[in-house]
C-alpha cells in the first residue's frame, strides 16, 4: 500500500493544508488572557498569524505574551474592554501600528450569569450580560468591520454557544442564552451586509469547554457528572479542540463560508 507520505501529487506547489495556514495575516483575539481566548490566540500563532492579544488588562496578558515570545511568534498586546468603543478603537490603532492591518478578528470575550430569571437583578442578570456578549460583538465588529470593508478583505469569527441554540438544562442562564442567540443572528446579519465588501463573518457554537466559566458553575462533582453525562462524547472540550475550529473559520479553507454557526459540542445538541 502506498505511503501517505508520498502521495501521487507530491511536488505540487500548494496543498489543501496550505489553505489552513495564516502566514502573513494579522489576527486579534478579545479576552485573550485566559480560557478559550488564550487558546485561540496560541492556535492562530501556530497557524502562522501575527497575533494581537486584547484584554481588559494588559498586565493579565504578560504570561501569554511571554509564552508566544519564547516560541518566536510575533505578537502585540493591547487593552480592550469590549463594552467600551473607545478602548476598542485605541486597541485597533495600537495593534495595527505594531503588526499592520488586521485581517482576522475573533470576538471571544464573554461572561455568564447564573440564576433564576424572576430573581435576577436587571443590571447584573440581564444588561451586563447582553452588553458584554452581544454588545461586545457589535462594538468590535463595527470598528474592525469598517476597516476590513474599506480594504475589501477580512474575516470575523464570533464565539457563540450551544446556549444560543437550545435552552440548556439546568436552566437559569436566560440572559446568557439570549445573548448567544443574538451573537448567532448578528453573525448572519453582518455576513450578509459585509459579503459585498469581501468580508466573511462566522460563529462558533461550542459546547462545554474546561475553562473558569464552567468550573465556576460546577458547584459539586455530582453536578458536573450529571452535566457531562449529557454529552455523547462524555467529556468537556479541551480549549484547543475549539481553537482548531476557530483557525479553520478564519482561514481560506473556509473561503466559501459566511454566516455559518459551526457547532462544536461533542454531540450535546443532538440528544
Ligand atoms: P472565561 O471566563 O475563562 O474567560 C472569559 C474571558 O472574557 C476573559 O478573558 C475575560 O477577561 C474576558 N472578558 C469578559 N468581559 C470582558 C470585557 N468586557 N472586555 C474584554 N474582555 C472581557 O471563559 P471562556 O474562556 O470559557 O469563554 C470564552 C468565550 O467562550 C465566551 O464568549 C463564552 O461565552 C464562550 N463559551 C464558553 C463555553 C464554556 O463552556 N466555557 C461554552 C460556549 C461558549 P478577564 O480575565 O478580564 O475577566
Amino acid at each position: 500500500r502506498e505511503s501517505r507520505a508520498t502521495p501521487p501529487n507530491r511536488g505540487s506547489t500548494t496543498t489543501i493544508l496550505d489553505k489552513f495556514r495564516l502566514d502573513g495575516k494579522v489576527a486579534v483575539v478579545t479576552g485573550a488572557n485566559r480560557g478559550l481566548g488564550r487558546s485561540i490566540a496560541t492556535a492562530l500563532a501556530e497557524a502562522g498569524a501575527c497575533v494581537g492579544l486584547a484584554a481588559r488588562s494588559v498586565a493579565s496578558l504578560e504570561t501569554q505574551a511571554a509564552t508566544l515570545a519564547e516560541a518566536g511568534y510575533l505578537h502585540a498586546t493591547a487593552r480592550c474592554d469590549v463594552t467600551d468603543p473607545e478602548s476598542i478603537q485605541a486597541a485597533v490603532v495600537s495593534i495595527e501600528e505594531d503588526l499592520g492591518p488586521i485581517d482576522i478578528w475573533v470576538n471571544n470575550a464573554g461572561i455568564t450569569y447564573w440564576g433564576p430569571t424572576l430573581d435576577a437583578d436587571p443590571q447584573a442578570g440581564w444588561h451586563h450580560v447582553l452588553d458584554t456578549n452581544a454588545g461586545g460583538v457589535f462594538n468590535c465588529s463595527q470598528v474592525v468591520g469598517r476597516k476590513m470593508a474599506e480594504r475589501g478583505a477580512g474575516t470575523i469569527v464570533n464565539v457563540g454557544s450551544i446556549s444560543g441554540l437550545i435552552v440548556n438544562k439546568p436552566q437559569w442562564q436566560a440572559a446568557y442564552n439570549a445573548s448567544k442567540a443574538a451573537v448567532h443572528h448578528l453573525t448572519r446579519s453582518l455576513a450578509v451586509e459585509l459579503a459585498p465588501a469581501g468580508v466573511r463573518v462566522n460563529a462558533l457554537a461550542p459546547g462545554y469547554i474546561a475553562t473558569d466559566m464552567v468550573s465556576d458553575m460546577f458547584e459539586t462533582p455530582e453536578y458536573k457528572e450529571e452535566w457531562i453525562d449529557r454529552v455523547p462524547l462524555r467529556r468537556a472540550a479541551d480549549p484547543a479542540e475549539i481553537s482548531s475550529a476557530a483557525v479553520f473559520l478564519a482561514s481560506d479553507a473556509a473561503s466559501f463560508m459566511t454566516g455559518s454557526v459551526l457547532v462544536v459540542d461533542g454531540g450535546y445538541t443532538l440528544t
